[in-house]
């Protein structure tokens, strides 16, 4: 089995969870992987300059044709996929339990980030990653509950950036179009704070550089490569509903990462879609939204009285939860279909629903095993056996 060394954080700052997270015995044996899809996607010869620097002045680079490479950390002396969640929490509205939706992907011990809501940044501390270490973020969608912790994860970064040695000096975030309107703004937000540092002869060069680049994915196919991952994005259905001319520039994406030891699937937040099924066929782990359609139902109906909402409100949102969000009916449809090895649902509501309720309503559907993750939970895929589990 897989155990992820975890080499991110101070023990002095390790939480418990942290603490059961331990160094790794052996490496494991290294299995040559052949890219599910390499065949049929075209080759992308990585250029660094194409991405390196990452001045507001920098552009935006228009995808599939894009790539970056990123430095490689003293980590990645690790071999293997551990997916740690940092939020699991269907958004919008905050829960004391559960942060809003953002994951990590790490690779040979290369963390990636993918998506970040509200709390992403102290459970990344909590789990004892360095965000300066993560030199890529993919965001799903640029909905508030998968986006609005951008600004304190580059926070950190560059802060960061000016005392610690090892840290990345560029950042390179990926998501759908606005995303660079998204991460200059976010820049522009974190530089009035930093302003004052900046005006203090002790950090006078802070906001010198803008160390962070936008890249907006405006198709479908492959996005990114680099030495670790090929990541794929598709289109989904989470937009169906939206008015054909929002549509245009307003777009949700699932992701494929293939690995050298696996391939995980990010649904993102999505309802039933082809693109879906297609980009997640035979991945070793789906991580897919879930709602429990019933409870939705009785929680906005309530809501709804609660709140004196609109009939037209009302049968909007139940529309959204029926047709842009998939029901665990539907995942495990999704998952069968695509014949995927494992699935971890995340994005969970309403909240007040066990975690069992979710897990059993995909088990009706799909014969694979299913997790319900909560936040920090870490999952490994292990070389050998190819079978996802809860990291020991
Ligand atoms: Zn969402």
């Amino acid at each position: 089995m897989f155990r992820h060394r975890e080499r991110y954080g101070s023990s002095a700052r390790c939480c418990p969870m942290t603490m059961r997270v331990v160094f790794l015995a052996a490496i494991c044996l290294c299995a040559v992987f052949s890219f599910a899809t390499e065949s049929t996607l075209p080759k992308i010869s990585c250029n660094e300059n194409r991405v390196a620097a990452g001045r507001l002045d920098s552009g935006v680079l228009t995808l599939p044709g894009a790539c970056a490479a990123q430095s490689t950390p003293a980590a990645e002396t690790v071999r293997g996929i551990e997916i740690v969640l940092l939020g699991t929490h269907g958004g919008p509205y905050l829960n004391q339990d559960r942060s809003e939706s953002s994951s990590l992907l790490i690779v040979d011990g290369r963390p990636y980030l993918i998506d970040c809501g509200i709390g992403s940044m102290r459970r990344m501390v909590r789990a004892g990653i360095r965000s300066e270490r993560v030199g890529t973020i993919f965001i799903t969608h640029l909905h508030p509950d998968h986006d609005l912790d951008l600004a304190n994860v580059m926070a950190n970064d560059l802060l960061n950036l000016q005392r610690t040695a090892d840290a990345l000096q560029t950042f390179n975030i990926y998501g759908p179009p606005q995303t660079k309107e998204l991460v200059d703004a976010a820049f522009a937000y974190i530089s009035i704070p930093f302003g004052a540092f900046a005006a203090e002869a002790r950090n006078a060069d802070m906001l010198a550089r803008n160390p962070f680049a936008a890249h907006e994915i405006r198709s479908d196919g492959l996005v990114y490569q680099d030495d670790k991952i090929r990541v794929i994005a598709a289109k989904n259905s989470h937009y169906a509903l939206m008015p054909a001319k929002f549509r245009e520039r307003m777009k949700s994406y699932s992701y494929r990462f293939e690995t050298p030891h696996g391939v995980v699937v990010f649904t993102g937040d999505t309802g039933v879609s082809d693109a879906v099924t297609q980009v997640a066929k035979n991945a070793d782990v789906l991580i897919s939204v879930a709602i429990d359609l019933d409870a939705m139902d009785k929680s906005l109906h309530e809501a709804g009285i609660k709140n004196h909402w609109s009939s037209e409100r009302l049968n909007g949102m139940m529309a959204h939860m029926k047709d842009e969000i998939l029901d665990e009916k539907e995942v495990g449809e999704l998952a069968s279909k695509a014949q995927v090895k494992s699935v971890v649902l995340y994005h969970l509501g309403p909240d007040g629903v066990q975690p069992a309720v979710f897990v059993s309503g995909v088990k009706k559907y799909y014969p694979g095993p299913v997790f319900a993750g909560a936040d920090l939970d870490r999952y490994c895929l292990s070389d050998k056996a190819q079978m996802l589990s809860p990291c020991h």
